[in-house]
């Protein structure tokens, strides 16, 4: 950490470290009587509130330090989105160890790669995830103990997993007088690895103090606009980038905090929004299109649902017209990753544009959006030099603030700055006003005769044509041209379309040679551990495809 100049008269202010405690600590005196309800995995809907929330991660505390769970030390978790996982986080990282939150969708070898690499000391995890549990045992070398979030009469009979506690019993033998303990604000608080589609994924290493600040900057009003007369619900699993950051912002604010549990499917999603009239969400285009199905099909509306927060990857137009045309739901465009704890731009309007054209203000609203104080971006050529803000000019996306990675966890990948910036693979555009696009990732973008084609451009596309329910586009080898755009389509159920039909629905949307070579129709797209699409298999699979040559 670089070491910066001091003024002579230094500020009169309280120095006051900026601690994950103090988050519960303020939810519990200002809104302690605010709920918390899960879906939990034993089937039925648990609620209680944030002084109970913090009663009971005050009793973890305890039985952490119990079990010699030390400052700086990783305890991980392997769970859904619930109470019991949120007592972790305050918990864990109250005490001074380390959160490390893992993603169950991931094959076990890969979480026995993580677990060794992070040198986890206990396992908390869902009972659901016994058979996963249980295969990366063997394979974690530094776990101690594994600790079943249930009660008693939950436990799994007959597991073989060495050393598997109770957390009910756990938290029932351990008191609640726990005093959180005051430490460096830099201290590290959690941990979480990128998804590794190339290569090892490597740690995320989150401090007390970026995850504060980052809480503080997504509650604001141009971000993710959420008050304490809200009701949030993360679809957004909490060992993705950290629900991207919800259970620190909501209990800051004192929102009420719905957890969806296990229940992602359209039809649990749509009776929790409604029986817990939620008002805010937030989550990745894959998981709004199995809601938004069910709801066209058995032609449903929302009570109470006013706004959701969609990123990880493009929001496709189509959706966002459908959630705020058809279903009233104001859509935020964020985008962000797991460098950057996630969030490093929103799209929102200002005062200038609001007397801009409607359409035109749905173009504005369709980019990632604008820098949130604290991140500052801009893009580069190959050569590092910087590229215009004129929404035309694409280069890579770097950025920096308070709460990006600097390097990796244990320094993997070595120096991965460029001059102070963060290189974050992503292709993007900036305009005079500084809303950014992305348009691709680098490894994405589809390369034909020496320029870009924008591959999220196709299938924001093809997403807004009635029969597509999802859509890809990838690059596939030309002899003349190098590479030529394919587009791989999942028809919606029961309808038909042709590939001319939906070549045809390109023209005069884009430059003529930016229409797809061929429309390859397949039952399903590979959808990887954070709900996206996984461009690389999808190449793999058509590899060998033969484009018409026309
Ligand atoms: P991974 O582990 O796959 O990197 P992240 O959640 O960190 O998971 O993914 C970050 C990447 O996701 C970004 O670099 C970008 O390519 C993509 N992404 C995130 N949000 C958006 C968005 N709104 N639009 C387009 N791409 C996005």
């Amino acid at each position: 950490m670089p070491e910066y100049p001091k003024s002579p008269l230094m500020g009169q202010m309280m120095s006051q470290p900026l601690l994950i405690s103090s988050i519960i600590q303020h939810a519990d005196r200002y809104f302690g009587a605010n709920e918390i309800v899960s879906r939990r995995i034993e089937g039925d809907l648990h609620r209680y509130t944030y002084s109970e929330c913090h009663q009971r991660s005050r009793r973890l505390a305890n039985a952490l330090a119990t079990l010699g769970v030390g400052m700086g030390e990783r305890v991980a978790t392997l769970a859904w989105n619930g109470y019991r996982h949120m007592e972790a986080y305050y918990a864990v990282s109250g005490t001074g160890a380390v959160l490390h939150t893992i993603n169950p969708r991931l094959h076990p070898d890969l979480i026995g790669y993580i677990a060794n690499h992070a040198e986890d000391q206990y396992l908390l995890f869902d009972t659901c995830f016994l058979p996963l549990v249980e295969a990366v045992a063997p394979l974690a070398k530094t776990i101690k103990g594994y600790i079943a979030l249930c009660a008693r009469e939950h436990m799994p009979p007959d597991s073989k997993l060495p050393n598997l506690l109770c957390y009910e019993e756990l938290l029932a033998s351990n008191a609640d007088d726990y005093r959180w303990p005051t430490f460096d604000e830099n201290s590290a608080s959690s941990l979480c690895y990128t998804s590794g589609t190339t290569g090892n994924p490597k740690g995320a290493l989150y401090s007390h103090r970026s995850t504060v600040l980052h809480s503080l900057a997504s509650v604001m009003p141009d971000t993710m606009n959420i008050s304490g007369r809200d009701a949030v619900l993360p679809i957004v699993p909490m060992f993705h980038v950290n629900a991207w950051g919800l259970p620190y912002a909501v209990p800051l604010t004192g929102a009420k905090m719905v957890f969806p549990g296990p229940g992602l499917d359209g039809k649990s999603l749509y009776e929790l929004f409604e029986q817990e009239q939620v008002t805010i969400s937030a989550g990745v285009p894959t998981v709004w299109l199995g809601l938004l199905n069910h709801m066209d099909q058995n032609q449903l509306r929302f009570s109470s649902f006013k706004r959701t927060i969609i990123g990880g990857s493009a929001c496709p137009p189509a959706m966002m017209k459908s959630l705020r045309h058809r279903y009233d739901v104001d859509v935020v465009h964020a985008w962000g990753m797991t460098e950057m704890s996630p969030l490093g731009t929103t799209g929102s309007l200002q005062t200038r544009h609001l007397s801009l054209p409607a359409e035109q203000q749905e173009l504005l609203l369709q980019k990632q959006g604008h820098a949130i104080y604290g991140v500052d971006m801009k893009i580069v050529d190959d050569d590092g030099q910087e590229l215009p803000w004129d929404g035309v000019t694409y280069g890579n996306l770097l950025v920096k603030g308070p709460w990006i990675v600097d390097s990796y966890f244990k320094n993997e990948g070595g120096d991965i700055m460029r001059d102070g910036w963060f290189p974050t693979g992503d292709v993007a555009t900036i305009d005079a006003d500084g809303y950014m696009q992305i348009t691709d990732r680098s490894k994405d973008v589809i390369k034909s005769g020496g320029e870009w084609i924008s591959s999220i451009e196709l299938e924001n596309i093809a997403m807004a044509h009635p029969a597509v329910q999802m859509a890809a586009c990838i690059g596939i080898f030309h002899p003349k041209w190098d590479e030529r755009p394919l587009l791989v389509v999942v028809r919606k159920p029961g309808m038909e379309v042709s590939s001319a039909e939906l070549l045809k629905f390109f023209e005069g949307k884009i430059a003529k040679w930016w229409t797809p070579d061929d429309v390859a129709f397949v039952d399903a797209l590979p959808i990887g551990a954070t709900g996206k699409l996984l461009k690389n298999k999808l190449r793999e699979q058509f590899k060998a495809y033969n484009l018409p040559t026309a």
